[in-house]
């Protein structure tokens, strides 16, 4: 039996009320605990976890060589619906984000309209309802995103807005930032800096660098995110309100982060995965590839050398994608005319295990935590259960299958990512939420 998503999805999924997962390690990314265990889903929970479980009428999962952990969360996408629905919707993000392994994402308001009223943020949510993928609306920290006024914060949250981000754009105006954290700390929920100064690289279409000046294209430097940084450190620690520093991307700003969580300030991170796995030379050797250009932009290995660090010791909280459909006719200009973004959710895991578990920066449970537990603590959402009773929210998953991403695995809307042809380590097989599996072989 199958569901069909609304809208102009072509994913099916199965509709699975019971399931029996055997043959797999289960990872509990909360402890880092992993045993050798099956897992029988019924009616959409989990009934029983262990060996020797009567399983012979619900169907069955061969999942031998494979790890079981809660769901992923990718706690930065752009599901461009309402408004683009050209470049992506709900259902067709939704669907990539599935194949990718993960179960939730939190959605970036700059929509058109933008999630800046509350019947946006609860369309969304009704859009994504039958889908196999949690999506937690992100609303905009002013009208329009405009900077001028704040937006309704408060409605916005009761209407189940978990954080509140103009991304796309900074915050320019410090008094409005100012009065969104004070805002943050009363709602308990976090304000997501876009951190760029924008008078600082204000054409620019790279990393400001060596790279940028032989090709003679206008750069971005890194004091543009790091100056902004500073300043919402200090407004966090003014107010106690809780920012959030979107795709960090200089060894500077994963710097500023780590200092100012030794000082107790309320500031969290997440990296995404294109910001590890290429550097600003891929602007150059992919000759003037527009795959290559989004914001923040591509560093220099120096800068992945410190993201790795920030990793490793805790600075970076959480890995995500800054997943951004454009359609072709947009992407396939002149550099400086193409729109900033890449798709990500494809790509996420199997770049995370090639540059990240492969050379061993993190391990698996640890790399698992900053994709399940680490975004939702930072977003205040509960963290699914792996035990006997919870809803079964699930990633069926790899962190060794070695292979290479083609055409044919890009399941967005749109297909601008520099990925094609790349060597991945690590799959997602599958993943189950909602009553629904989702296969992805
Ligand atoms: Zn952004």
């Amino acid at each position: 039996m199958t569901t069909d998503l609304p809208t102009d999805s072509i994913m099916t999924t199965e509709a699975a009320p019971h399931l029996f997962i055997h043959g797999a390690t289960l990872l509990d990314p909360k402890t880092g605990a992993q045993k050798r265990a099956d897992l029988l889903i019924r009616d959409g929970r989990i009934a029983a976890i262990g060996a020797g479980i009567d399983a012979s009428d619900a169907p069955a999962f061969d999942a031998t060589g494979k790890m079981v952990s809660i769901g992923w969360m990718d706690m930065h996408v752009h599901l461009r619906e309402p408004g683009f629905e050209y470049k992506e919707t709900i259902a067709t993000g939704c669907r990539a984000a599935a194949f990718g392994g993960f179960t939730a994402v939190a959605c970036m308001p700059n929509t058109n309209p933008p999630i800046h009223t509350r019947d946006v943020v609860e369309f969304i949510i009704e859009r994504a309802e039958a889908t196999p993928v949690d999506v937690y609306p992100i609303a905009c920290v002013s009208k329009y995103r405009k900077g001028e006024s704040l937006s309704e914060m408060a409605d916005l949250a009761e209407g189940g807005a978990v954080a509140f981000s103009d991304d796309g754009d900074p915050v320019q105006d410090t008094g409005l930032m100012r009065h969104a954290l004070e805002y943050s700390r009363m709602l308990d929920k976090p304000i997501i800096g876009h951190e760029e100064e924008l008078p600082l690289g204000p054409k620019g279409h790279m990393h400001e660098g060596e790279v940028s000046t032989r090709l003679g294209l206008p750069g971005i430097p890194t004091i543009s995110e790091e100056i902004m940084i500073a300043r919402d450190i200090l407004l966090a620690e003014y107010t106690g309100g809780h920012v959030h520093v979107a795709h960090i991307s200089t060894a500077g700003a994963v710097d500023q982060v780590r200092q100012a969580k030794k000082k107790g300030i309320r500031v969290t991170t997440e990296v995404c995965t294109h910001h590890f796995a290429l550097t600003d030379k891929a602007v150059e050797d992919m000759e003037f590839d527009t795959h290559t250009k989004m914001h923040p932009p591509l560093r220099t290995a120096m800068d992945i050398e410190a993201i790795k660090e920030g990793l490793r010791d805790g600075t970076i909280d959480a890995i995500c994608t800054d997943h951004a459909p454009h359609a072709s006719f947009e992407k396939e200009v002149e550099y400086i005319a193409a729109p900033f973004g890449i798709l990500g959710l494809e790509t996420a895991w199997g770049l995370t295990g090639r540059e990240i578990i492969e050379p061993g920066v993190l391990g698996v449970a640890e790399t698992v935590h900053k994709l399940t537990v680490a975004p939702r603590e930072i977003l205040r959402i509960p963290v699914p259960a792996l035990e006997i009773g919870a809803p079964a929210n699930l990633t069926i998953f790899d962190a060794t299958t070695r292979w290479t991403f083609t055409a044919a695995d890009i399941k967005s809307k749109s297909v601008n990512t520099p990925f094609v042809g790349h060597e991945m380590v690590g799959r997602a097989w599958a993943v189950y939420n909602k009553g629904q599996l989702v296969k992805n072989a």
